[in-house]
């Protein structure tokens, strides 16, 4: 970390700020200029605010070397991280998988929504049991019956199931029901002691970016479970809130590379959420996949206008089965090793 000092500053006041740090365990390396005069913060700087600093009188600007994400930085672990999802399916690293179903768990009509997903060559069910309503008066999910179920259609499918943790007192009874990747919505995304709670299990951890969460706070949200030592975790780009009212949220495709060149941790989009509507999910998925994702997240039902949650963006197995062709189209065309003529 960098501090430029003000050339206002007197020797004193200087002096004062080196021993602040010093005193703090850092090391510091003091470049006296014409305009100005930059402090060096030698160490692990991630618990330093730089806002603190700034506000200091003599402090001119403080500017990260190093981001204050440690064990999400590719930097420092440059080879991808492969997160073994369970029943043999692996994500990241080259390996890429599409996780599909409901939005709920709503009854019986997983199976036949699972079977057509598998079918279509899904690898991964989702389905959420718990429920992130924005009205309390609409459906809150099936509950622990949810998480039944889905671990029956897991058995017979012999695929893994991905479904959303709400609440840290929750996360022992996914670990109890052997909930093989948990999600974390965007809505909890930055839901401190539930994000250590999932850290604390071996379980992956399919976590969302915020509504409003820049890729750093992305970032330092995954840190939170790493830093409890879960280091399985898969980051999923679901859109973010813009000034854009055509689409429920604007996909940031972007956020895609820019997340691979950051970390190692693998990378999902969600073109169900990040659109709002059947008809864009298709061209968001075929996006996101030729960007570089390492998986999609997409909502997939059976009777769209009777779906108790997000019928308005499901798939119908049908179309579910048609991306899929097109996806692994452009699977090959950006994984394809073309020699140079
Ligand atoms: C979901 O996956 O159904 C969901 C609620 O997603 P998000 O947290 O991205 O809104
Ligand atoms: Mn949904």
């Amino acid at each position: 970390m960098i501090a430029v000092v003000k050339n206002t500053a007197t020797e004193e006041q200087l002096s004062h700020f080196v021993k602040w740090i010093e005193d703090r365990g850092y090391k510091t390396n003091v470049s006296p200029g014409d305009e100005e005069t930059i402090v060096g913060i030698i160490g692990d700087t991630s618990k330093i605010d730089p806002f603190l600093l700034e506000s200091m009188d003599i402090i001119e600007r403080v500017q990260r070397v190093t981001e204050p994400f440690k064990k999400a930085n590719r930097k420092f672990h440059p080879e991808d991280t492969v997160v073994d999802c369970g029943h043999g399916v692996l994500i990241g690293g080259g390996h890429f998988q599409v996780m599909a179903g409901p939005c709920s768990v709503e009854g019986d009509n997983l199976f036949t929504i699972a079977r057509a997903c598998k079918e279509a060559g899904a690898t991964i069910l989702r389905g959420g049991a718990y429920k992130p309503r924005t009205s309390p008066y609409t459906s809150q999910g099936m509950g622990e019956r949810g998480l039944d179920l889905l671990k029956e259609a897991s058995a017979e499918l012999d695929m893994p199931v991905v479904t959303e943790v709400m609440d840290p007192r929750d996360v022992q009874l996914f670990v109890d029901k052997q909930i093989d990747i948990m999600q974390i919505g965007a809505r909890n995304a930055q839901n401190f002691p539930l994000l250590r709670e999932a850290g604390k299990t071996g379980i992956p951890v399919l976590l969302k970016r915020g509504m409003s969460e820049t890729i750093d706070e992305f970032l330092m949200a995954a840190e939170y479970i790493m830093s409890e030592g879960n280091q399985n975790v898969i980051l999923c780009e679901r859109g973010i809130r813009t000034f854009e009212t055509r689409t429920r949220n604007t996909f940031d495709v972007n956020a895609i590379p820019v997340l691979h060149h950051l970390t190692h941790l693998p990378v999902v989009g969600d073109p169900s959420h990040s659109t709002g509507y059947t008809r864009y999910v298709r061209p968001a998925a075929y996006a996101a996949t030729a960007a570089g994702a390492d998986g999609l997240e997409i909502e997939v039902h059976n009777c769209p206008s009777q779906a108790w949650s997000d019928g308005a963006q499901a798939l119908t197995p049908e179309m579910f089965s048609d991306a899929m062709r097109r996806i692994a189209l452009i699977r090959e065309a950006v994984t394809a090793d073309i020699q140079e003529a």
